[in-house]
């Protein structure tokens, strides 16, 4: 059935290493323009979780349907899911020797057959939004972490995606950089983009998420509004987490 309101609907998902059962039967459903984050301790599966809903790790078990696109079906056009999906990681992976205006208009104009003026002038509005128009010619390098990774959010969006998944985007950060970054997610947020968030940030969870998605073990041991998750979290191992965090 289709339900165009539904962006990814995650059933009974399993991912396994050899013997290791990493991701033991996840179920998810994320709606259009929904802000999702998902919060848990460290090795408790939530990257692997997120690579599941792109083509850079295949499930053992379940589906994942994207869009509309089913991930497992071997008839998905999986170029198409890789281009309305924006992955922001961790760290930025941006290419050094490219100036950032290049690393921007690099996948739009391969992989979309923009043109070159198209793409740059598409990239240069995606910068003055996360707040660095004036950093178009320089080469990653000489940024600050927090401007790299406002430069790898600008250059997932520039594919036009239809969700963002972030993947613990401001860890790496001196905490100072912490809050430019954010902001540009918070923004992205309220403009109505549909968002899957790994995240430490509870700060961010709190106050930017419509749903926080507590996972451990290799499951989502609890779910609900920030209000539920924060508040009156009943799962012991997330009052446990909660309070090692906060
Ligand atoms: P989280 O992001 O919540 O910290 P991960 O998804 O990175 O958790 O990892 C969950 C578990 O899966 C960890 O025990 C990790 O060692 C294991 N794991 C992740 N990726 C691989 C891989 N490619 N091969 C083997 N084990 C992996
Ligand atoms: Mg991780």
């Amino acid at each position: 059935m289709s339900d165009h309101t539904v962006k990814v609907r995650v059933t009974d998902l399993h991912k396994s290493y050899g013997d290791t059962e990493v991701l033991k039967g996840l179920n998810l459903e994320v709606q259009d323009n929904e802000v999702v984050c998902m919060i848990g301790p460290s090795g408790s599966g939530k990257s692997t979780f997120l690579r599941c809903l792109t083509d850079l790790e295949m499930p053992t078990k379940g589906q994942v349907i994207i869009n509309d696109h089913d991930l497992s079906d071997a008839k998905t056009n999986l170029n198409l899911v890789r281009e309305n999906i924006g992955m922001v990681f961790q760290h930025f992976n941006l290419f050094p020797h490219l100036t950032v205006l290049q690393n921007i208009t690099l996948a739009p104009i391969q992989l979309k057959k923009m043109t070159p003026s198209e793409a740059e002038a598409s990239a240069r509005e995606l910068l003055a939004q996360v707040g660095l128009a004036d950093k178009a010619d320089v080469k990653p390098n000489s940024l600050s972490g927090g401007q790299q990774q406002r430069v790898a959010i600008a250059r997932a969006l520039a594919m036009h995606p239809k969700i963002m998944l972030f993947d613990e985007p401001t860890s790496a950060l001196d905490p100072e950089m912490v809050g430019d970054v954010l902001g540009v997610m918070k923004q992205l947020a309220q403009d109505g983009m549909t968002m899957i968030v790994v995240t430490h940030e509870m700060g961010f969870a709190k106050e930017v998420a419509d749903r926080v998605v507590f996972m451990a073990d290799g499951l989502i041991q609890e779910s609900g509004t920030p209000a539920h998750i924060f508040e009156h979290p009943q799962n012991p191992r997330l009052q446990d987490f909660l309070q090692k965090v906060i």
